[in-house]
C-alpha cells in the first residue's frame, strides 16, 4: 500500500515555494505507528533534487534553482 504525501517546500533564501511529492509506502506488516516502509521523492516540482540513496527512505538534498540555498536536506 502506497499514498501521495504532497509537502509544500518555501526557500529560506528567497521565500520561494512550491510542492514537492513523496510517495510513503506501508507494507502489509507495518505495525500501527511503526515508520513506513519506504519513502520515494515522486515530483520535485521545479526544485532541483540530487538524491544519494532511495532504499528504503529517500536520502539526498533538494536546493532552489533561483538562489541555490538548500531548502531541504535528509537524513
Ligand atoms: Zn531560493
Amino acid at each position: 500500500l502506497a499514498y501521495l504525501d504532497p509537502e509544500t517546500l518555501t526557500c529560506p533564501g528567497c521565500a520561494k515555494s512550491a510542492a514537492v511529492t513523496w510517495v510513503i509506502g506501508e507494507g502489509p506488516d507495518t505495525k500501527p505507528g511503526a515508520p513506513p516502509d519506504y519513502i520515494d521523492l515522486l515530483e520535485t516540482g521545479p526544485w532541483v533534487s540530487e538524491t544519494t540513496n532511495t532504499t528504503p527512505v529517500w536520502a539526498g538534498k533538494i536546493t532552489c534553482p533561483d538562489c541555490e540555498e538548500t531548502v531541504l536536506a535528509r537524513p
